[in-house]
This record gives C-alpha cells, sequence and structure tokens, in this order.
C-alpha cells in the first residue's frame, strides 16, 4: 500500500495484493472481474487530485466508481488506475430550498430517509443501494420521472477534477459545456467530487402492489397494457414477472415464490389509485398492499435483489407492446423460463419533456421500458440465460424505440444512445477538458481529435 503524503491529507493507493484490494475492487455483479492496476481510495477532493496526478504519472488511464453498480457495461479496467470514491458519502440537505449537495459515492440510501421525514423525495430509481453520482450523470429514472423528469435535469452542479487535476466547479453560470456534458455523458470528464440536485414536494402518496401467480401473468400484462394511456402522470406502473429465490434476505411474504407483480405509485389518494387500476384490482390479485406511504416506501416498492449477485441483462425502450410481444414475453419470464426477474416499467410522460438548460440526456423515448434478468450460477444455467435474454431480445428488437444507457450492463459503442449532434459535442467537451482520454466513464466518450 502507497500514501501520498501532502501536507494536509494523503490519499491511500492499493496495488494488487494488499489488504482490502478485492474489496475495492468488488462490484454488485458477482460476474464482474475489474482488474486495475492500481486502486486510489480518496476521502476528498485533494486526495482526488493526488490520485489522478499518480495515474498521469505512471501512464495509467483513471476509471471513478462510487459502488460499481454500473461496472458490468465498463471494460477490465486493464491499464487504469480504479478511483473508488467509496468513502466520499457527505450528504448536506437544505429541505426548505428542497436542494441536496452530496459526495461523489452517496446513495440514495444516505438521503433518502431524511428527505422523506421532510415529506420530501429526490428522483431515485428502484433500489435506494445505487450511487447518486453515475444514477445521475446516466440520466436517472424512477417512480417520479413520469411527473417530474429524469434526475439529469434536477442536477444544479457537479464538482470534479479534471484530467489536469484542477478542481473545479461546474454549473449554468460556471464551465456550462462541462455540466452540459456531465449530465448524461458520465464519467468521461473528470472525477466527480461532489453533486448537488433539487428534491421535489411530495405531499401525498398512494403505493404498494397487486400480487399475482406467474401463470396469470400474460393476462396481467394484457390488462395493464390496455390501462397505459389512461393513467396521469401523477400515477406510475410497472409489471414485474419476479422468481424470488427462497434466501433469507427475501421478505417471508414472497420468498421462494414466482409472482406477477403489479406496482403502483400514485402521487395522490389511494381511492383515486384504486379507481384508476380497478380492472387490474378486478382480476382478484392474491396479496394487495396498496395503500397511503411516506416516500421512503418508494426505495423498495420494486423489491430489487439488496446484495450483491452475479446477473447478465437486456433491455428497450418501446412505444407499445402488442399482444403477440405479451405472450412471448410472459412465456421467457413465467415458470421454468429462465429469466429470474422481467421488470416492465410505463415510462412517458415528462420522460419526454427537455426542460430549458438541460444538458446531453434530458429525455427518453417511448411509453414502455422492459429490463430483463438472468443469474448463471454454472455452465448449464448460463447458456439457459443467454437462450432466454436472446429470446427477449428477439422479440424487443422490431419494437424498440432506444435504450436507456444506465440499463445497458455490457460495453458498448455509446454513441448509440445520442442523436449524431449531441454525440458531436461530447467529443467535442471531450476534447476541450480531456484530449488525452485519461478519465472514462462506463460508456466511453472519446475526444473529437481521437476519431
Ligand atoms: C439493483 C439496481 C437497480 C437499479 N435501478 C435503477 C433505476 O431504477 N433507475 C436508473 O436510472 N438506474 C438504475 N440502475 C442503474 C444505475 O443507475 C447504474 O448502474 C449507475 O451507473 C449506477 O451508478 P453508481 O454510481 O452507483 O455506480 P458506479 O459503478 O460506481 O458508477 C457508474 C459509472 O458512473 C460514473 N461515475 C461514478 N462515480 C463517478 C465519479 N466520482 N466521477 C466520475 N464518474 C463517475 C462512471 O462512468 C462509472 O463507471 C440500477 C442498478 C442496479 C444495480
Amino acid at each position: 500500500m502507497t500514501t501520498i503524503d501532502t501536507a494536509t491529507s494523503a490519499c491511500t493507493v492499493l496495488s494488487p495484493g494488499d489488504d482490502g484490494w478485492d474489496e475495492a475492487r468488488a462490484t454488485f455483479n458477482l460476474l464482474d472481474d475489474q482488474r486495475p492496476e492500481l486502486i486510489a481510495l480518496p476521502r476528498d477532493a485533494e486526495e482526488v487530485a493526488q490520485a489522478v496526478a499518480v495515474a498521469r504519472g505512471a501512464g495509467l488511464r483513471v476509471a471513478a466508481q462510487g459502488t460499481g453498480h454500473g461496472a458490468s457495461s465498463r471494460d477490465t479496467l486493464a491499464g487504469a488506475m480504479l478511483v473508488n470514491t467509496s468513502r466520499m458519502t457527505h450528504v448536506e440537505i437544505d429541505a426548505v430550498a428542497r436542494r441536496v449537495r452530496v459526495g461523489a459515492a452517496a446513495k440514495w440510501e444516505h438521503v433518502a430517509p431524511m428527505l422523506s421525514e421532510r415529506g420530501l423525495a429526490g428522483l431515485h430509481g428502484s433500489s435506494l443501494d445505487v450511487g447518486i453520482a453515475g444514477y445521475s450523470m446516466g440520466g436517472g429514472i424512477g417512480w417520479l420521472t413520469r411527473r417530474h423528469g429524469l434526475q439529469a435535469n434536477a442536477v444544479r452542479a457537479i464538482e470534479l477534477v479534471t484530467a489536469e487535476g484542477e478542481h473545479v466547479r461546474a454549473d449554468a453560470e460556471h464551465h456550462a459545456d462541462l455540466f452540459w456534458a456531465l449530465r448524461g455523458g458520465g464519467g468521461n470528464f473528470g472525477v466527480v467530487t461532489a453533486i448537488e440536485f433539487d428534491v421535489v414536494a411530495v405531499p401525498e402518496l398512494t403505493a404498494g402492489s397487486f400480487f399475482y401467480p406467474v401463470d396469470r401473468a400474460a393476462e396481467v400484462l394484457r390488462a395493464w397494457t390496455r390501462l397505459l394511456p389512461s393513467f396521469p402522470e401523477e400515477l406510475t406502473t410497472w409489471v414485474s414477472i419476479i422468481h424470488f429465490p427462497p434466501t433469507p434476505d427475501v421478505p417471508d411474504v414472497v420468498r421462494g415464490q414466482s409472482l406477477a407483480i403489479v406496482m403502483a405509485a400514485h402521487l395522490g389518494r389511494e381511492a383515486e389509485a384504486r379507481r384508476l387500476l380497478r380492472p387490474l384490482e378486478d382480476l382478484a390479485p392474491v396479496m394487495d398492499t396498496l395503500g397511503p406511504q411516506d416516500p421512503i416506501a418508494l426505495g423498495t416498492l420494486a423489491m430489487d435483489p439488496e446484495s450483491p449477485l452475479p446477473y447478465r441483462s437486456t433491455t428497450a425502450l418501446v412505444d407499445g407492446l402488442p399482444d403477440s410481444a405479451v405472450e412471448s414475453m410472459a412465456e421467457l419470464a413465467g415458470a421454468g423460463g429462465a429469466l429470474a426477474m422481467l421488470q416492465i416499467r410505463h415510462i412517458g410522460g415528462a420522460f419526454g419533456r427537455r426542460p430549458a438548460g438541460a444538458g446531453a440526456r434530458a429525455t427518453l423515448p417511448g411509453e414502455i421500458l422492459v429490463f430483463g434478468l438472468g443469474v448463471p450460477m454454472d455452465a448449464e444455467s448460463g447458456a439457459a440465460v443467454a437462450r432466454g435474454l436472446d429470446g427477449l431480445d428477439a422479440v424487443l428488437a422490431p419494437l424498440a424505440v432506444g435504450e436507456y444507457p444506465n440499463f445497458v450492463e455490457h460495453p458498448v459503442d455509446a454513441s448509440r444512445f445520442f442523436d449524431d449532434a449531441t454525440w458531436a459535442r461530447l467529443r467535442d467537451v471531450k476534447a476541450t477538458w480531456d484530449p488525452a482520454d485519461l478519465v472514462r466513464g462506463n460508456h466511453h466518450v472519446p475526444a473529437a481529435s481521437a476519431a
């Protein structure tokens, strides 16, 4: 282990085999095997600058990570220093201004409970275990997005150490080009040290789920897709088909069961939510948990896995799901299928609205987002998962109108996520701030001159 001494602080830098090395390179997906040359564990912006200087001096590129939740979409980190910011989790909340400032590795779980106590919520996603930085810079979508837009649009400032080692603040008034690029272009422009964003008031929330046996998945999905055009932006519903493992970390009521679940979050009264959802209630769910909730309930509504696991996934944005697609998807995710989870989210509404002053990722197309996930435990189940995901891709390919980068969990050419003008502008900003391509995000934006 090396410590880089300066007058005020010293950044810890690990080499392979040092104590804590495997923990520091671990990710949420147990199939990832990141093998950087060095790992820096900075505690503050000054130590981040030290780490960047060491990487530059050693001829290594720099990859920043707070939680490793988005690591599957990047390379193995050969020739790189991993700047693991996990020690930088400070949080400041100004409830009156509805403004939050957090360190680079703060997770949603570090802010959501305190916000909820004050009747507020951040625009987080399905899991509070996710890091705010990577989530926000990739777009950031969750239960409140149909009403309030992408989290990237709620970001008001990002502080970062640039490839040159300078600590800068990017906002609407300072380095506006960088601020634009960071909101969608991700971790390609420097190592983020802090992020500031707005949160929203949630004076009234109804949330919960209708649970059905998995063999009713196609029937439930058909009924749900027909209802979508009647739902206001205040109501967000997802259908998830989940095969819950029989493990102790899974809640008792669903442990070991295979279920089709309609999940709902309504910014309004329970009576109105039930009126809107009546045709699904009429399908007689075996369990119904819909009711008044505090905003914190949105952090567990989706019942995402809470511990790292091995998984492969696929995703697409579509305008609609014809019955033939619904039948195929229900079969792929149903009993005996290879997918452990199929999550089908109603999007639309504010997903499609670009606010003034927005960044590179302000909107997403489509009315429905599909995300399928399989858990390979050995070679045989790995082959079955691959077939299941290929099957899902075959169903979705003719319907797809785009992809959501944060859900694309394998390395791809990132130009496919942007229109030509946005991609060219991202590459120009990269050429200004990091022409030598020192700092690379999980979805890589090369500098314009690198053609
Ligand atoms: C269980 C689970 C549930 C999820 N649910 C949702 C959801 O509902 N909605 C949604 O939008 N997304 C969701 N995601 C996807 C998530 O938004 C992405 O995986 C995101 O990249 C995670 O960001 P992170 O900071 O936690 O991860 P990390 O792996 O730490 O970071 C991801 C990337 O962000 C960049 N980055 C992170 N920190 C820095 C930094 N300090 N400086 C520069 N760049 C940095 C880098 O490019 C890095 O590779 C989910 C993921 C999981 C695993």
